[in-house]
């Protein structure tokens, strides 16, 4: 079997897995705790606090954990949204291809009275930094856009994005979910004011993540109870998973050249191939995208069988993001960089990891065009556009 949807979600590195074994049975103190046990919990904690921190260039009490990118999103969006109301700005500046924790939290905000400027994204699938610049008014309280997509895997220009903000003065959040960990982030280098991880995208544990907010940010809380999380987060921390986390970035940190050097390779020669598909696209910008990504439009059949009949020869891929996944609408993000509906429906997102390998790579190419000439015999509208009856659009 070979799996390729490192996008959705990766496997537990060795180490992580390790470490959150361990710390379950031995150290399950609640870090609350003024005894040993907790105060044990609690180290463990603070530790992890301050690799993370120091992973992308933050301090320690900037670090916010969470049940992953989802929440932090969603905490990162109202903390700016509810800061701004009180000085009765409220408009915010994003962008048509968010994931849906973006998208959909600005939509809430909508409904309370916000004004939501989405930004277009060109068809290379990144974001011009002059159009945000353009975009922000007296009344804007945040701008927030994605590190690197995670259909098509598309890296925006976020330094020039976050110096215009901070020049501004206008808040700075990013979705950095499919970043941290496969490319080198510094917050402060950066620009950025808010920033959201999730461990389960970087061969960690699944529902744990953190938000990064820079000192002079006001957070607001999503949850209310406890103390924990400097009064931000409440609830009793996830000790074993935070600190398996901590754990895998440190090892994505400390191989990044290396494993983005050998993913790039794969994911180039995985693009070559699937090239050579007649009718077919790449979807996003070929240089300016993650080292595992690839994402291409296939004219004439529906992304929906091709996963099916890839599943069956052992190959696990998606058709975009898995939350799209079961429902007939085509992507967002394939729509937002100006595919039509029935090219955006013949979607499918290969996302590699370390663990792939050039053999996999050639089995992929393989398969993927076996099926897809499969699927075209019996595509009625292949048989319209070989019949000129409907015209290519690819
Ligand atoms: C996966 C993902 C999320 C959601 O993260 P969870 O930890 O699964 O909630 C948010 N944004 C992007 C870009 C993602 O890829």
């Amino acid at each position: 079997m070979i799996y390729a949807d490192n996008a959705a979600t990766t496997k537990m590195s060795d180490a992580a897995v390790k470490t959150m074994t361990e710390l379950l049975k031995n150290t399950w103190g609640n870090p609350s705790g003024l005894y040993k046990r907790g105060q044990d919990a609690k180290e463990v904690l603070e530790k992890a606090r301050e690799d993370i921190a120091g992973f992308i260039g933050a301090e320690p009490r900037e670090i916010f954990f969470t049940s992953g990118g989802s929440e932090s999103d969603n905490q990162a969006i109202w903390s700016a949204a509810r800061a701004g109301e009180k000085k009765g700005k409220k408009h915010i500046i994003s962008d048509a291809f968010e994931h849906h924790a973006v998208l959909h939290t600005l939509n809430r905000l909508k409904e309370e009275g916000f004004e939501i400027t989405l930004l277009d994204v060109h068809e290379n699938g990144v974001i011009d930094p002059k159009e945000v610049e353009e975009a922000i008014r007296e009344d804007t309280c945040l701008v927030t856009i994605m590190y690197a997509n995670n259909e098509i895997g598309t890296v925006q220009p976020i330094r020039e994005i976050g110096e215009i903000c901070r020049r501004k003065n206008v808040l700075f959040h990013t979705d950095a979910v499919q970043a941290v960990g496969h490319l080198p982030i510094n917050v402060k280098v950066d620009s950025i004011d808010m920033l959201s991880a999730s461990a389960h995208k970087f061969n960690g544990p699944k529902g744990v993540g953190f938000l990064y907010a820079r000192k002079e940010v006001r957070l607001s809380n999503l949850i209310e109870g406890g103390a924990q999380e400097r009064g931000k987060r409440a609830g009793t921390e996830n000790v074993p998973g935070i600190a398996a986390m901590a754990v895998a970035l440190r090892e994505k940190q400390e191989k990044m050249n290396e494993t983005s050097a050998y993913v790039r390779g794969l994911r180039d020669r995985l693009i070559a191939g699937l090239s050579r598909i007649p009718h077919s696209v790449l979807n996003g910008d070929a240089d300016r995208r993650l080292p595992g990504n690839v994402n291409f439009c296939f004219e004439g059949i529906e992304g929906e069988s091709l996963l099916l009949l890839l599943d069956d020869r052992g190959i696990q891929a998606s058709s975009g993001s898995a939350c799209t996944s079961g429902s007939l609408d085509p992507s967002h993000v394939l729509l937002a960089i100006g595919r039509v509906h029935d090219v955006a429906h013949g979607s499918l997102r290969l996302t590699l990891d370390r663990e792939n390998t050039e053999e996999d790579v050639d089995i992929i190419i393989k398969n993927v065009t076996e099926v897809v000439e499969y699927l075209r015999g019996f595509s009625p509208v292949w048989r319209d556009l070989i019949n000129g009856k409907r015209k290519f659009v690819l």
